[in-house]
């Protein structure tokens, strides 16, 4: 029998996190009400909490599962509104080291549109559920808590000129990388949160195109990603409304122009042609734009010892990763799973057991790729620890095998998509694969 509906959640910030958070939270609470500063239902392409939503966001195979087992139907839905569908591994070019990797049929789902195409989709379900409503417009200003402040009660918002407090059981912190729980829970009382951070100096530049279909040589993408031998990459790929986007990016510093024709310089110095090619064909349809991601930055509630209750954070508030690999969504959709099993369990979970399965079962494994990924470019700053370099050389041979052997090709898919883990990567068939690729060569 299905559990009785009881109670008010509410949840900061109404982007992907926050989505799904009360896509879970409307299981088990009477009442959900999202806050966002945004003006988030109606035609919403500019919104300011959102800077990052011109740029190009893959949703990968993992998170594309989980909106659609949240959402039956959606993704069906976004093909009919002019997002694309096809296999990861088959309808992508995927070219690493300047070389192409083997295509194959990978069972896995790519997902390509704008963000704000994605976004909408998703908030335009989430808004349909009865249990949920949105308050937009509504500057959060800070915690409403008990007295004695272990409990918080609700938050407090700005809203036409006028502050108010909205009551709740539970406030989930999904305000983004910005988040002010650290100073929030400081204030009160509580250590302060510990940070990791790790610059990567990342730049990119984005431009939106016409491409003629037979461009994309029946790809729905091409990502020639950057690798140590050349730090940039890009990627060019179909999305709604007819268009391509074309987002090109750099580290440290060395960040693609936004300039119409060093944009075009700098896709030329990549570390393949394929999308220069494309683009000498095809016709701009804005002004290249760029933007700025300084640091991976994650937040270690779960090494805290002391949490007030009623207050759980998610998203990019507790982790927010180098954007090329696109894991920031999926991220967030498994920190929902999470998020739904503790509220399931109780509608006022323990914060630090939640951050500590949210560490273990969402974010950990993430991380350490992200961060392992960064550290396989030689000026990347950081301790190169025995198993982060046995895990690039393990990458360097699975990259050149992907280039000829399928089943090579398919566990890589299913690891950067996050459906497997890294250890996937070491199984006997894959080390056998491995082993076999290099005596082909
Ligand atoms: C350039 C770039 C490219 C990216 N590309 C990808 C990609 O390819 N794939 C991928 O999966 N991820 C990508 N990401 C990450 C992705 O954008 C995030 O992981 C995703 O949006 C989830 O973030 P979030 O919902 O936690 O927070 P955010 O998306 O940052 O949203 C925070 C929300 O909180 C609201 N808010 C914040 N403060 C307040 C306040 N005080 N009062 C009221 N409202 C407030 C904002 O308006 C906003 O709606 C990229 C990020 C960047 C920067």
């Amino acid at each position: 029998m299905d559990k009785q509906r009881e109670g008010r959640a509410v949840v900061l910030g109404g982007s992907m996190a926050g989505l799904f958070s009360a896509r879970v939270l409307s299981e088990v609470f009477a009442e959900v009400t999202i806050v966002d500063r945004d003006e988030l239902t109606g035609p919403n392409e500019a919104r300011r909490g959102l800077p990052q939503r011109n740029h190009l966001h893959g949703l990968l195979a993992r998170g594309q599962q989980i909106v659609e087992e949240y959402f039956p139907g959606i993704t069906e839905e976004m093909r009919a509104g002019g997002a694309h569908i096809g296999d990861v591994a088959d309808d992508v070019r995927w070219i690493i080291n300047g070389k192409r990797l083997a295509k194959v049929r990978s069972g896995l789902m790519a997902l390509t549109s704008s963000r704000p195409f994605l976004e909408r989709y998703v908030r335009d379900r989430v808004v349909a559920i009865p249990e949920v409503t949105i308050a937009q417009n509504a500057d959060i200003l800070r915690l409403a808590t008990t007295e004695d402040q272990r409990r918080v009660t609700g938050v407090v918002v700005r809203r036409n000129g006028a502050e108010e407090t909205i009551e709740a059981d539970l406030v989930v912190d999904a305000t983004g990388r910005g988040s002010r729980t650290p100073v929030w829970v400081q204030g009160l009382g509580y250590g302060p949160v510990p940070e990791e951070k790790h610059k990567i100096g990342l730049g990119y530049t984005t431009r939106y195109y016409r491409v003629p279909d037979e461009a994309f040589e029946g790809n729905i993408s091409i990502n020639t990603v950057a690798s140590a031998g050349v730090p940039r990459g890009a990627i060019c790929q179909k999305v709604d409304g007819g268009r391509a986007i074309v987002t090109a990016y750099g580290i440290l510093g060395d960040h693609p122009p936004t300039d119409p024709e060093g944009f075009l310089d700098f896709l030329k110095t990549l570390a393949a042609p394929d999308i220069h090619e494309v683009l000498q064909v095809s016709e701009p349809l804005d002004e290249p734009a760029g933007y700025k991601f300084p640091a991976n930055l994650r937040r270690n509630y779960h090494r805290m010892t002391d949490f007030p209750a009623g207050l759980l954070v998610a998203g990019d508030a507790v982790c927010s990763f180098n954007p090329s690999y696109a894991q920031g969504m999926t991220v967030a959709a498994l920190g929902s799973l999470v998020l739904r099993r503790h509220v399931t369990a109780s509608r006022t979970p323990d914060p630090l057991a939640y951050f500590g399965d949210l560490a273990t079962d969402a974010v950990d494994g993430c991380w350490s790729m992200a961060i392992g990924a960064d550290l396989s470019f030689p000026e990347v700053e950081g301790e190169r620890t025995e198993a982060v370099l046995q895990g690039h050389a393990l990458i360097a041979r699975v990259q050149e095998a992907a280039t000829r052997d399928t089943s090579v090709a398919r566990a890589y898919m299913r690891v950067i998509g996050l459906v497997d883990p890294p250890s996937a990567l070491s199984s006997p068939e894959i080390t056998a694969a491995l082993a076999g690729a290099e005596t082909d060569r």
